[in-house]
């Protein structure tokens, strides 16, 4: 294999120099591949689509979780959905007031794989005694669970394949059951300019099961074509409009130390360029 190219769009794509293959199967549930290539190190990809990368994977795993922690503010118990790669897993372990994370991924080899060929993702993660590992699809698990958390992480793929049950109604509503009060749900949600439609079906879905709804983004390379949103679901609609000391002060109790995330970004990440604020307010996107 000379090069990668990604097949999540039609017309338009990105494509990857392979500079070592490192593994490439079907497993049960989705086509896996883990490469090098020289600008972005080791590359993950499930059924044709980007899912991580060495070098930018930082960004898009610090702002999915630390957000809505240091939002929250009390978080003891975290629930990931999917986030085979470790890395979401790595970010939340870095809290040490969080007692126990609750790690939901259908697909078993994506984690075995990632933990040999991408091991700074998880960074060790998978043995912190605060984790507990479950294989399953994230939807059935939320639908059946009794367990409840103060803040769910959807870490999944796009809405393909496996990943589209954790874009559904009932997933978000399943979610919704699941959080403490006060609880927190955030998901990967797609590159907004690419997949308008997935910004406008995901606030449909939310709004009649969350009192605060809405996105937060930042722009990941790999993830193509601008500013990845992250939809957020809540009943505690103060948890997103907290004063920059606030953060701040969590922020530097928590020592965590983070290359993307800071307080300001947290804050105005949640500001939305006006062609996603008019999609939304109509619920209405042009392909
Ligand atoms: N950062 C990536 C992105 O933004 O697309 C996501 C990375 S992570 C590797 C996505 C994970 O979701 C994969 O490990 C995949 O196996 C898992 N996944 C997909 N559908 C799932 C489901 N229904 N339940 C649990 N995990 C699922």
């Amino acid at each position: 294999m000379k090069t990668y190219t990604e097949t999540l769009y039609d017309a338009y794509g990105q494509e990857f120099r392979v500079d070592k293959l490192y593994f490439e199967n079907k497993t049960e549930h989705q086509h896996l591949v883990i490469f090098e290539n020289a600008k972005f190190g080791r590359v993950m990809a499930l059924d044709g689509i980007i899912q991580t990368t060495q070098a930018d994977e930082f960004i898009y795993h610090e702002m999915l979780s630390h957000v809505p922690v240091l939002a929250h503010g009390k978080v003891k118990h975290v629930l990931i959905v999917g986030g085979g790669d470790g890395g979401m897993l790595r970010e939340v372990c870095k809290h040490k007031t969080v007692e126990h994370i609750t790690q939901v991924e259908i697909d078993d080899q994506v984690i075995d794989m990632c933990k040999q060929y991408l091991p700074e993702h998880s960074a060790g993660a998978y043995d912190d005694p605060r984790v507990n590992i479950v294989i399953d699809d994230g939807a059935h698990f939320v639908n059946t669970t009794d367990l409840r958390f103060d803040v769910i992480i959807s870490d999944s793929t796009d809405p393909i394949g496996p990943g589209g049950a954790l874009f559904t109604s009932d997933f978000y509503a399943d979610c919704k059951k699941c959080l403490n009060p006060g609880g927190i749900l955030v998901t990967q949600n797609g590159v907004a300019y690419m997949q308008l439609d997935e910004v406008v079906t995901t606030n449909k879905r939310l709004q009649s099961h969350y009192k605060d709804h809405t996105f937060y983004s930042a722009a990941v390379p790999t993830y193509i074509g601008g500013i990845m949103t992250f939809a957020w679901g809540s009943d505690d609609e103060k948890a997103r409009s907290l004063p920059l000391e606030t953060v701040k002060h969590r922020y530097n109790a928590a020592k965590i130390k983070t290359r993307y995330y800071n307080p300001a970004i947290h804050l105005a990440s949640f500001a939305l360029p006006q062609y996603i604020l008019e999609a939304i307010e109509n619920q209405t996107w042009t392909d």
